[in-house]
């Protein structure tokens, strides 16, 4: 048997960063300290990274939504965390340019951190093929755009190739496009590159499961928006077997049927609380790992699927902390806080499984029930 892991966002705001240099060096270790056996017995553990990891030349910044971050933070990403896999194709990885891409999958490469979604320019942007036990997966990364209105990073067409997006990258708006602009935004569906249908399809063949990084979806909120409910009926149409979701920064529900798994959101699993999430919203603290155990020649509907619940803190050196939600209950001696962390768990499992239920038992993994 298998262990696949899948958590949500992976950010670093300047705050992060901040708190992250002393005595003349960046050191990210303790971000991820409380975590790390969580996942030790993943086979294959995959994450978001939404910032670029361009260079301190080229500035370490998070505004205006315009991130740049050390590489000592992958490195705590990879070597401290675990993650195997980062998906890289995500509305970030442009926001130092063609150069910051670049540069940021040259120290993927040096650091020995997995990637799929994002290239080189003179490289073909490839799957991520893993296989353990005779089971053979196919990871994909696709965002649905590159900020291109802020960071004003536009593809050449010989550059289109270095990320994998849904549609096409959005284009520079002018009096003469806002109009068909407001139109595709009402009413575009069914529309996918030609790519993503023959990435799929080509995948399909070589792998046992396909599995696609979802990057996609209204930020700080929890209802689906109708883009990205399209392009989620459009992959399992196209045969992906899990889709992963990240982007809206708060978790939001699931598909669990026996044929496909869709997560539309996972949240957050690290990010400086009360900085990236809106105000209006206190649950962009919380996400969710999703687990999923496999065995050879099972069929998909006998498969395991479970999840854990975790949390973002910030400790007493004004550094961010990922928390496993059941262990941070566990410690905590305080009553009134125990009971609004007991009301947060219930409500993050009812949104991720679209249940209602008014209390839920503690657990440390949750398994999910597989509809027919
Ligand atoms: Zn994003």
């Amino acid at each position: 048997m298998i262990k696949l892991s899948f958590v949500g966002d992976i950010m670093c705001e300047m705050q992060q960063t901040e708190a992250s240099y002393k005595n003349g060096e960046y050191d990210y270790k303790s971000c991820f300290e409380r975590v790390k056996k969580d996942f030790e017995d993943s086979d294959l553990f995959v994450g978001n990274l939404e910032t670029p990891l361009a260079g301190e030349h080229l500035g370490y910044t998070n505004h205006p939504w315009l991130f740049n971050t050390p590489v000592e933070f992958a490195k705590a990403v990879k070597d401290e965390l675990g993650i195997d896999l980062v998906s890289t194709a995500n509305n970030h990885c442009l926001d130092r340019g063609i150069e910051g891409l670049e540069n940021t999958i040259k120290v993927l490469k040096e650091i020995k951190l997995n990637y799929t979604g994002t290239c080189l320019k003179n490289e073909t942007n490839k799957p991520f093929i893993f296989e353990k036990d005779g089971i053979k997966i196919g990871v994909l990364s696709y965002t649905y755009g590159t900020n291109a209105i802020f960071n004003k990073q536009y593809l050449k067409p010989s550059e289109k190739n270095m990320v994998n997006i849904f549609e096409e990258q959005e284009k520079k708006i002018s009096r003469y496009n806002i109009f068909s602009r407001l139109i595709k935004k009402l009413y575009r569906n069914k529309k996918i590159t030609k790519n993503i249908q023959e990435d799929i399809k080509e995948l399909k063949d070589k792998v046992d499961y396909v599995i696609m990084c979802m990057h996609s979806g209204g930020q700080h909120n929890s209802i689906i928006d109708k883009y990205t409910l399209n392009i989620m009926d459009i992959l399992r149409k196209l045969g992906v077997d899990l889709v992963v979701g990240c982007h809206p920064h708060v978790v939001q529900k699931g598909i669990f049927s026996k044929n496909f798994i869709g997560t539309y959101s996972l949240g957050n699993f690290f990010c400086t609380p009360g900085t990236s999430s809106s105000p209006l919203d206190k649950l962009s603290d919380y996400s969710i790992a999703l687990h999923v155990y496999l065995e050879k020649n099972q069929n998909l509907k006998e498969k395991k699927v479970t999840f854990s619940i975790y949390k973002t803190l910030i400790d007493d050196f004004k550094s961010a902390k990922t928390v496993l939600l059941y262990d941070l209950i566990k410690e905590n001696m305080n009553k009134e806080n125990v009971k609004v962390l007991l009301k947060d768990n219930c409500t993050i499992y009812n949104i991720f499984c679209d249940s209602k239920y008014d209390e839920i038992e503690l657990q440390k993994e949750y398994e999910i029930k597989i509809e027919e």
